[in-house]
């Protein structure tokens, strides 16, 4: 490990993969050659020491179908409002994953060893003591599995192993949270009779579900459902920031009964007390909302999550290179390697092997 710390560092989501999809979006960029855009690329991500996370992907809304992100901005007078995208077309929406995936495996095929797909916790805990980087394949949403679940046992026997059953959109299993602050993530109805089928689905295969950006109704669907811990790739604290993407404390105290996990997003608008979009926000207030977190669900069930690439994050993180730097500011404040192993990777690695088959 190239890293300072010598501490795998394990995230709960990124959208890299979009990022080297659409050029307009990552500006062109190579994975292999290191770059100042975006939040992620090889070279920076062996300086942080990134030992792995999951691997999103996305399917943007269809150009020719909707309005641009910033067209659906709608600025208030106490925070901020984005309308609903458009459910997806579920043809177009396999097209677009189909690439997205083919292109994370072209990443591990060129990467010489330093990147692998990883199916099960012995992969996993390899790549992390062997430094190579461990990429789990994840749909944010789950827009190209149809209603039958074909593409399910399909994917899943491609290598998808964690699934988020919407994003901010609604869809054919579930509703997900218009962004919205301030206001409850209880937006709408729960889970679909397609959703509670799929949610026993992934459970028999052993795909992780992943409840961020589902609304409150669907969250307490899975809570019943399930028999695996409740996962919150990335989410923080209703009780310090408003936000409809955030986790009530209620919703906490399921996450911690089940020994699931909610790994830290650094996205500025779900971590500012004033959910403002303002990339000035200090180190010390993601330390703050990361030990909330800690308080409510103990130290076993709280991960970094970080959303990089997918969303502004705090001037002082800037990208991957910036984890070291919030481990030392953790450091500072208290944890021992002890906690900081766990925060790092370690309670991932337990709840992936609780849930995995
Ligand atoms: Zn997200």
């Amino acid at each position: 490990m190239t890293s300072t710390n010598a501490l795998p560092i394990f995230i709960g989501h990124n959208d890299t993969l979009l990022s080297l999809y659409l050029p307009e979006r990552g500006n062109g960029r190579n994975f292999f050659i290191r770059s100042d855009q975006g939040h992620i690329d090889l070279p920076r991500a062996r300086e942080a020491g990134l030992g792995g996370g999951f691997f999103a992907v996305f399917v943007p809304p269809d150009p020719s179908m909707s309005r641009s992100a910033e067209a659906n901005l709608i600025i208030t007078d106490t925070g901020y409002e984005v309308r609903m995208p458009p459910a997806l077309d579920v043809s177009y929406a396999q097209r677009v994953t189909i690439a997205l995936t083919a292109g994370l495996f072209r990443l591990e095929a060129e990467s010489k060893g330093q990147v692998k797909v990883v199916r099960s916790t012995g992969e996993l805990v390899t790549c992390l003591r062997e430094s190579i980087l461990a990429a789990i394949l994840h749909f944010e949403g789950a827009e190209a599995i149809d209603p039958g679940l074909d593409a399910l046992e399909v994917f899943y026997q491609a290598g998808l192993r964690s699934l988020g059953i919407v994003w901010s959109r609604p869809n054919a299993f579930a509703h997900g949270v218009p962004f919205k602050f301030p206001h409850s993530p209880d937006t709408g109805p729960g889970l679909t009779s397609a959703g509670k089928e799929l949610v026993r689905a992934c459970n028999r295969l052993g795909i992780m579900l992943d409840l961020s950006h589902l609304n409150e109704r669907g969250f307490w669907d899975v809570a019943e459902l399930s028999d695996v811990p409740l996962v919150a790739t990335h989410s923080n604290a209703y009780a310090l920031t408003p936000s409809t993407r955030n986790l009530t404390d209620k919703q906490l105290d399921a996450i911690k009964e089940s020994e699931g996990i909610v790994g830290l997003n650094f996205g500025v608008n779900d971590l500012r007390e004033d959910g403002n979009n303002d990339p000035d926000t200090p180190l010390d207030i993601v330390v703050r909302h990361l030990n909330y977190l800690v308080e409510h669900l103990g130290i076993d069930c709280v991960g970094l999550g970080s959303d990089f690439d997918g969303t502004r994050i705090p001037r002082e993180i800037g990208d991957v290179t910036g984890l070291p730097k919030l481990i030392t500011a953790l450091r500072d404040h208290g944890y021992d390697e002890v906690a900081l192993r766990k925060l790092a990777y370690e309670n991932w690695v337990r709840v992936l092997n609780n849930t995995w088959r």
